[in-house]
């Protein structure tokens, strides 16, 4: 189950503050399918999707943001435009009408990849509570 994988992968990570994979993402060393992008945010296509859409909206410089735990004051306007990418992506997606962006922290939040990212998520009727 892709549920479990995602557990089991988040039991493995831990924030070092090493370079993810994402860094090279943002370089384009590694393709990816990339919906949305401008001088600060990245926005690409899950590559294990959860939902008919599934995009990643991160920034290009991780400055620190392991996960939303670590941020600061100085944080602030790249956060914003981070949520604000958000809807731009479920706008292009055609899904501004109904969708859900999840933040994974930590462990326990089921995070796997140390760089953050909003997971943004739409294309069919979501469920509450999130499990
Ligand atoms: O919130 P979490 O850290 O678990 O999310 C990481 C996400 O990054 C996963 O949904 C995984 O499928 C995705 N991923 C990706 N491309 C990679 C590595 C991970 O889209 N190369």
């Amino acid at each position: 189950r892709a549920a479990h994988n995602e557990e089991a992968a988040a039991k493995a990570a831990s924030d070092t503050g090493a370079p993810t994979i994402f860094d090279k993402i943002v370089a384009k060393e590694i393709p990816s399918d990339i919906v949305y992008e401008d001088e600060n945010v990245l926005a690409f296509r899950d590559i294990n999707p959860q939902a008919p859409v599934h995009v990643l909206v991160i920034p290009k410089l991780r400055d620190g943001l392991t996960t939303l735990g670590k941020a600061e004051p100085r944080h602030t306007e790249v956060l914003g435009q981070l949520l604000h990418a958000s809807k731009i992506v479920a706008e292009k997606e055609g899904i501004v009408d109904g969708f859900r962006v999840v933040i994974n922290n930590g462990a326990e939040g089921c995070q796997s990849v140390y760089h953050l990212h909003l997971h943004v998520l739409g294309g069919r009727q979501m469920k509450w509570p999130p499990v």
